[in-house]
């Protein structure tokens, strides 16, 4: 009895179970009751046998366990039917195994109850049906015999009416239950269907009526009456599915039978089992054929499915990867065109139904590479990111990129191209952006460095091709960053803009006028004969740049300093002339800004030499090869000495000794002056600290303060007046001296910076005196303690001299105004005494002393402060 070992049997008792039971048996025993009406041998075996079907779909579907139900209802309706107590239970035992194997089957087979394939089909009749409902009708024709309910002769007939009825009745009632879902019939109720389904069952009814009334009695009528059913039944279940089409079957099938129990219509025959056999033939038949339309169909509708889920996988796929989809015929011809367009796409893809590729215009391709498109099309060979820029109706310019493949059949014969399109204007745009941020200055909009470069390249190609010169021009702005530290940076950069634009106007549209960074501009003239143009031009953009500049707080002024380097003659690489062109800028500067100058083969030498310089003095500083020298500044109305100037020195170990001259400006010029500045003043304060204890109290060593340590602040160090405080040294043991160059446009920084030395009791010298701008203002704006009078007034002074009436006025002037006067470069008693007359208060030179160490400074000092020496000077 155990169906199968590994079932296990145990019901799940809840009352939903119970329900279930009863409600199993209920059916099954109405559903034998109307099968018991349609009986033979006697209300024995009968036509139909519906609740198999139900039996086994009801096992199928909720598990072995509710085989309670059929075993009951099974009893039920054997009970009407026999008193035979044995025979009862033999024929419900049987049909419940039947069903129970069934089901088994249907589950180890995995049959899908949607019939989904026509192997569904073959598990169900096959399995369900025909094989499990052997044993229920081996069983009842044994029963039926061992009870002597017929005779040993009948047997056979018995066995085979109760095995057909059965399996007739699974695959009717069974084909109808187990394809039966809730919603089904309000769908199809309320859907597309609605009309359909009605016409079919009218139609069934008719076919039932044609068939017992109207039918023709000879046999070519009845065979064509049975054909009317099964056009139909194929019609449901190819449209409305396989459920309908179960239901459909059975209604057939009821109305066929009931006619036959009354030895009616088309299966009505004079032998009893002749007729019931070909009814149930026919009856499964027409089961079968819907069963397998169904399969068939949701086979077919599995496969639409599948195909319409990967035509959608690639469509989406290829919506993610391009703006649209083309296809062409065999002529290069636009069969169809689809994408998501917008009325931008239109513009650009020009890709028309009806036309080639090359019937629009393309701004890009020229009519070779048209040819060569059309080529690889010809040649059926596929082509990727193929770039086309059109003008746009919008009148902008839209590039797309096209890419395609061509088309086959399975046979190989060609049928066109199939591709997609991509509107990469927006990508073009910003490579466009890309590119000229890398080439253009973005301030001025003129070429930048690298660009400038190019040009230059290509221009000194150019020339060397015609045998021509090129000329470079490098200009820098003097003073700009005056502009900047005073009137802010965005008005220096207005600045810049106006003086790229006068530059650009002093030369040809050919010529290139590129900005090199900062105040940095550079010029490259080509095709010039004679270098008598190139200083016309440089002079014109000298005297430009020289005009006010108009800036939202009022004028601006700056000039310019122009250096001039020629290809071939200077130099025939491109860095090289850029190099040349600075060191001639350099050398023009050096001469006093605002003009410009050539370059000159010693300027290189000049440059080579600074060069070498500035790494010779990293290793000095490094390895303190530096030292410092002393030289007094003696009081010309007491003889006495209580100041020095502390002078830099430094000797290299190969050329000697190195002036001061020399490597000063190169010091500023590489920044290693703010380190050695410093290390200057170290020594001054100690120094200091020892000639105030040594000899005077009051004693004051100056220390010379370049402008570049005003501008760079070195914020490792501290300023130099807590410096002193620290060694408990007032600030006026040390005086700065300072140029004129750097009173002149002074900026918020060096401002504060002086007046923070103030502050600190630090007094300022204006050194060189005279040889500059010699503006009085300056003097007393910044609150100047001493004037230092320059050599070349004190070099040619004689008696009623220009220069001694120079000095006099000086003196005059710098006492009116609270300063007091020094001297420098006294090399003779006579001068001594001139400027003595001339109310001078200090005097520095040679006649003096020469700058001396540390020590000889000091014997020097205490020399001459005896009282004896005093006498002497
Ligand atoms: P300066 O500040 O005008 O220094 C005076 C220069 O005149 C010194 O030259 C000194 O040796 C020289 N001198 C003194 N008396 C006479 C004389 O009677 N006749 C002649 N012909 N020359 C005399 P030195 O030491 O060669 O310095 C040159 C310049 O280098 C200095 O000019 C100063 O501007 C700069 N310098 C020197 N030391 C330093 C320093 O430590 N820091 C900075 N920033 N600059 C320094
Ligand atoms: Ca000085
Ligand atoms: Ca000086």
């Amino acid at each position: 009895m155990p169906v199968s070992a590994h079932t296990s049997l145990e019901p799940k008792f809840r009352s939903g179970y119970f329900l279930c039971i009863a409600g199993l048996a209920l059916g099954y025993f109405l559903a034998g009751r109307i099968g018991l009406e349609l009986a033979v041998f006697g209300s024995l075996v009968t036509l139909v046998w519906l609740p198999s079907g139900m039996a086994v779909v009801a096992l199928f579907r909720w598990g072995r366990h509710y085989w309670p139900g059929v075993w009951l209802g099974a009893f039920a309706v054997n009970a009407t039917a026999s008193n035979d107590l044995i025979l009862i239970l033999a024929v419900s035992s049987g049909n419940t195994v039947a069903s129970l194997v069934a089901a088994a089957l249907l589950r180890r087979w995995r049959f899908n109850p949607d019939i989904g394939s026509v192997r569904d089909v073959v598990i169900f009749v096959g399995a369900a049906a025909l094989l499990s409902m052997t044993l229920s009708a081996t069983c009842g024709a044994l029963s039926l015999l061992l009870t002597q309910a017929i005779a040993p002769g009948d047997v056979g007939m018995a066995w085979f009416t109760w095995w057909l009825g059965d399996a007739v009745g699974v695959v009717l009632g069974g084909f109808a239950l187990v394809t039966y879902r809730h919603g089904t019939y309000r769908r199809l109720w309320r859907g597309e269907h609605r009309t359909a389904l009605i016409a079919a069952l009218l139609w069934l009814l008719l076919v039932s009526v044609a068939w017992s009334f109207v039918v023709p009695d000879d046999p070519v009528g009845q065979m064509l009456s049975l054909t009317f059913p099964v056009g139909v039944l194929v019609w449901i279940a190819f449209r409305l599915g396989s459920s309908p089409a179960a239901v459909a079957v059975l209604i057939v099938s009821v109305v066929g039978s009931g006619l036959l129990v009354n030895q009616s219509g088309p299966f009505a025959d004079a032998e009893l089992y002749l007729s019931i056999t070909k009814f149930w033939a026919y009856i499964n038949t027409v089961a079968v054929v819907a069963l397998l339309v169904s399969a068939l169909n949701a086979e077919r509708a599995r496969t639409i499915n599948d195909l319409a889920r990967s035509e959608a996988r690639f469509r989406s796929l290829t919506q993610l990867s391009s703006d649209w989809y083309w296809e062409q015929d065999a002529d290069f011809r636009f069969v169809r065109v689809e994408g998501e367009f917008v009325p931008e796409h239109m513009l650009v893809i020009a890709e028309e139904v009806g036309k080639t590729r090359w019937d629009t215009p393309a701004l890009n391709l020229s009519a070779a590479d048209w040819r060569a498109h059309q080529a690889a099309l010809e040649a059926h060979l596929p082509f990727h990111d193929f770039e086309i820029e059109r003008l746009g109706k919008d009148h902008r310019t839209h590039w797309s990129r096209i890419s395609g493949i061509p088309i086959r059949t399975p046979d190989g014969k060609f049928l066109g191209y199939r591709g997609v399109g991509e509107n990469i204007t927006k990508r073009k745009l910003a490579e466009k952006k890309a590119r000229h941020a890398a080439h253009y200055d973005a301030l001025t909009g003129l070429p930048n460095r690298a660009l400038f470069m190019d040009r230059l390249a290509q221009e000194v190609q150019r020339a060397k091709r015609a045998q021509l010169q090129v000329a470079v021009l490098l200009l820098d702005l003097d003073d700009f960053k005056g502009i900047n530290d005073t009137m802010g940076h965005d008005q220096g950069d207005r600045l810049l803009v106006q003086a790229a634009q006068r530059i650009k106007a002093c030369v040809r549209e050919t010529d290139t006028v590129a900005r090199l960074g900062g105040d940095e501009f550079t010029v490259i003239l080509h095709s010039l004969q004679d270098t008598r143009q190139i200083a016309l031009i440089a002079e014109k953009i000298i005297a430009a740049i020289s005009l006010p500049f108009v800036l939202e707080t009022g004028s601006g002024y700056v000039t310019a300093t122009v250096g001039v380097a020629l290809y071939p003659q200077d130099e025939t690489q491109i860095e090289g002339l850029l190099k040349a062109a600075d060191q001639a800028m350099y050398a023009a500067k050096a001469a006093g800004r605002n003009r410009f100058g050539f370059f000159t083969p010693d300027l290189q030498e000049k440059a080579q030499h600074r060069l070498w310089l500035t790494r010779e003095m990293r290793v000095a500083v490094r390895e303190k090869l530096f030292s410092v020298v002393y030289q007094p500044i003696i009081n010309l109305q007491t003889g006495r000495c209580t100041k020095a100037e502390i002078l830099l020195r430094w000797t290299h170990p190969a050329t000697g000794s190195i002036s001061p001259a020399e490597f000063i400006p190169v010091a500023e010029s590489s920044g290693l002056i703010m380190p050695l500045g410093e290390w200057v003043f170290e020594q001054a304060a100690h120094e200091v600290q020892r000639c105030r204890r040594l000899f005077a109290a009051d004693f004051q060593i100056s220390v010379n303060k370049s402008p570049v340590q005003f501008s760079n602040l070195d914020k490792t160090v501290a300023p130099w007046g807590e410096r002193l405080a620290l060694m408990g040294l007032p600030g006026n043991s040390i005086v700065a001296e300072i140029t004129e160059g750097l009173l002149l446009g002074v900026s918020p920084a060096v401002q504060s910076h002086l007046r923070s030395l103030q502050a600190a009791g630090i007094q300022l010298a204006l050194d060189d005196f005279g040889t500059g701008f010699s503006s009085l203002a300056y003097l007393q704006k910044h609150d100047i303690d001493y004037l230092k009078i320059d050599q070349v007034f004190v070099r040619n002074l004689a008696v009623s001299s220009k220069d001694l009436a120079l000095c006099e006025a000086m003196v005059v002037m710098a006492h009116k105004l609270g300063l007091r006067v020094i001297a420098e470069g006294v090399e003779t008693a006579l001068q001594r005494d001139l400027l003595t007359a001339a109310g001078c208060d200090f005097g520095q030179g040679y006649w003096f002393a020469r700058p001396l160490g540390a020590q000889a400074f000091e014997a020097f000092v205490v020399q001459q402060n005896l009282p004896a020496a005093q006498v002497i000077a």
